[in-house]
């Protein structure tokens, strides 16, 4: 487990940490070790995850944990997620990779809890704080409860996003669940320019705003017109067959799976009790069939302020 200290002491006094550095030199020793980890990797988008999958996957097995109760509204947040299983779907299919996808139920009421009395704060600021945070414990939680190596997330290939902040909640983070942070700032030799361009080859869907009401709402978003597009897009996509990518339970980890909480006992994490899931649940050896739980339902919008969106991504 990479400390924050001992990473502050690899810097001088007044140099920023350069996370993409640190993330290079964890890999150095999984090199050395001829070790390939497993990692679940946070997610908010197809685009943040495509640069990011195809660096990590070099080196390590990835499951991207699409888990983002900030995203507003809920049918953006499922066209989002189906956009999310595409791209893994046809970045398997050109890469030969075996990246998985676990998806959490849309539980957005939590999320306003810590956020609402946060919400002229600007983007970049202290709600955006509390936001990578939650978004974070919870990627922890379930990295420990699967038994990953590691957890981390794409949030850093953002230009912005604040990679400091990030990575140094991660760090505080790891020490809740015992699970390791993998420190990154995906955005930087390149990284994000990779994003556009993969987020181009692979025809992703890319985003005009981060995703809460607040941010949306302020930067006059046309909230309205999203739901219509995103309710369509959904309607037209949802039906896809995403099984070969639901999470599984890797057959040299199921010896240890018996610490696992079987599915219909997810009482270790029931903040996300409704996620789809797959051969976790499947005896050894079996099948990955998977079992969507609390499949989320389209409901409607409930905020349609501001003018047609602009065509930045966040
Ligand atoms: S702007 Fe983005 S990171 Fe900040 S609170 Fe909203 S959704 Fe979260």
């Amino acid at each position: 487990m990479l400390e924050a200290a001992a990473i502050r002491a690899m810097f001088e006094k007044d140099q920023k940490v350069n996370y993409d550095w640190v993330l290079q030199q964890e890999v150095k020793t999984w090199q050395q070790k001829a070790r390939r980890p497993r990692i679940l990797m946070h997610s908010c988008c197809a685009p943040c995850s495509t640069y990011t999958l195809e660096y990590l996957t070099q080196y390590a097995d990835v499951t991207i944990y699409y888990d983002n109760p900030n995203i507003h509204p809920r049918a953006e947040y499922e066209r989002r997620r189906l956009v999310q299983q595409q791209f893994i779907q046809d970045f398997n299919g050109r890469t030969g990779n075996r990246v998985q996808f676990l998806g959490a139920e849309y539980r957005p009421s939590d999320w306003l809890k810590q956020t609402a009395a946060l919400k002229n704060e600007p983007e970049g600021g202290a709600r955006c704080r509390v936001c990578y945070n939650y978004r974070l414990d919870r990627v922890a939680a379930k990295a420990h409860a699967l038994g990953f190596d590691y957890f981390g997330s794409a949030l850093t290939i953002s230009p912005s996003k604040n990679a400091q902040v990030i990575n140094a909640l991660g760090l505080e983070v790891q020490h809740l669940y015992s699970v390791a942070y993998l420190p990154s700032d995906f955005k930087k030799r390149g990284g994000y320019a990779r994003s556009v361009a993969m987020s181009k080859e692979y025809d992703v869907y890319r985003q005009c705003y981060c995703g809460c009401v607040f941010a949306a709402t302020k930067q006059g978003v046309d909230l309205a017109a999203i739901n219509r597009e995103a309710t369509a897009y959904v309607a037209a996509h949802r039906d896809r067959d995403y099984s070969g990518i639901q999470f599984h339970i890797a057959p040299a980890k199921q010896a240890g799976a018996a610490a696992l909480p079987p599915a219909t006992q997810d009482t270790a994490t029931p903040a996300i009790a409704g996620e789809t899931r797959a051969a976790a649940i499947a005896p050894s050896g079996g099948a990955a069939a998977a079992v969507p739980l609390g499949e989320a339902v389209l409901a409607p919008v409930a905020s349609t302020t501001g003018a047609a969106a602009g065509g930045r991504h966040v």
